[in-house]
């Protein structure tokens, strides 16, 4: 039904609540606008949409991938992207870019990124969402994959740009998290924090073809060392490390295999289910701590006290700590 276009007001949440299961890319990409609007009657219509939605969602592996900038996510994305599409799975590929406020989403929006993949009837591909704060990035991220899940998408494929915030939001909505690093002379665990490889479920080394094999190779072999170090995660599973050259298409497969070998192990010990329960909570918690700031900071009334109160901590007339709690109890008076 791709020829239904847009609903004749665009809060008619009847034509997405039809349309999203049929696998309308046009209605879906609207409702993701739609869930990505910050005005409050939209924010409203979205998520009365999504809860609407829910019995359809859930049916996916929800992938994150992170690695510094050039690292090869792109090609490393569009080659399992079409990997997965050939073996009949419909793939949803979204972004967390922290830094997409100041470049205007330029790192992961860019439109000439995955052109074979956005060309893939079976794929669907979003550029980053827009949001002030990466708090607010990550909430529209997480109604989109909803969204996607309802419209059938049953791989969802999140990437960002490993530069240290974003990788904790990205886990704290994946199931999987797979880390993209490349082959250095000997440097290979730098310029990657330790924490994100903790985080990690598998470590691909990207770019092991040609002249560059050999290194991939010995850095196969120091990360796996690393990671033994590392204490056991919470679900038992250790995590691998694969090589893979994505304009060779190796380690494609390779990593796809190891992605459902996961989902098995996860399965059997129900940490699956019970790692996107855990999610959904810090989804609430961060919702509710946003939804705070933003309140105090559209107060004009609390605004003005804040002016206030700094000025008082300039003059150091007021610990920080109390002017914050006066505010606190002047926001719940309101
Ligand atoms: P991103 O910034 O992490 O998304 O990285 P890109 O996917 O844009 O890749 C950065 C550069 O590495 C590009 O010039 C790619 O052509 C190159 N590249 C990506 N994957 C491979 C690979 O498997 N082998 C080789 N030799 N080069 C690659």
């Amino acid at each position: 039904m791709e020829n239904k276009n847009y609903p004749a007001n665009r809060l008619d949440l009847s034509f997405y609540r039809e349309e999203l299961p049929r696998g309308n890319r046009v209605a879906l990409a609207q409702a993701i606008t739609l869930a990505e609007s910050t005005r409050s009657e939209d924010v409203a219509s979205a998520n009365q949409l999504i809860e609407q939605l829910l019995p359809h969602t859930g049916n996916s592996v929800r992938i994150g991938i992170t690695g510094v900038p050039g690292v090869g996510k792109s090609t490393f994305i569009e080659a399992l992207g079409k990997y997965l599409t050939s073996l009949n799975y419909k793939i949803a590929v979204l972004a967390i870019d922290p830094s997409s406020t100041k470049t205007k989403g330029s790192i992961l929006g860019d439109k000439t990124r995955m052109e074979e993949l956005a060309r893939d009837k079976h794929a669907f591909i979003r550029p980053t969402a827009t949001g002030n704060a990466l708090g607010g990035v990550t909430d529209k991220t997480r109604e989109a994959i909803l969204l996607c899940e309802a419209a059938g998408y049953n791989v969802i494929l999140i990437e960002t740009v490993g530069v240290g915030q974003s990788e904790t939001a990205v886990r704290n909505l994946s199931d999987f998290f797979l880390l993209l690093m490349l082959a250095g002379a000997g440097d290979e665990l730098q310029g990657i924090k330790k924490g994100i490889m903790e985080m990690a479920d598998a470590v691909v080394i990207t770019k092991a073809d040609g002249d560059n094999l050999k290194r991939a190779n010995q850095a196969k072999a120091d990360i796996q060392h690393a990671l033994h170090i590392f204490s056991d995660s919470d679900s038992g599973w250790k995590p691998k490390v694969i090589t893979s050259s994505a304009s060779e298409k190796k380690g494609i497969q390779e990593t796809w295999n190891l992605v459902q070998e996961y989902v098995r192990f996860a399965r059997e010990k129900n940490f699956f289910d019970e790692l996107r329960i855990r999610q959904n909570l810090i989804w609430f918690q961060e919702r509710m701590q946003q939804l705070i700031k933003q309140q105090i900071t559209e107060s004009p009334e609390l605004n003005e006290q804040i002016k206030i109160l700094e000025k008082k901590i300039i003059d150091r007339k007021i610990l920080p700590a109390r002017a914050a709690q006066e505010i606190i109890s002047n926001y719940f008076k309101i």
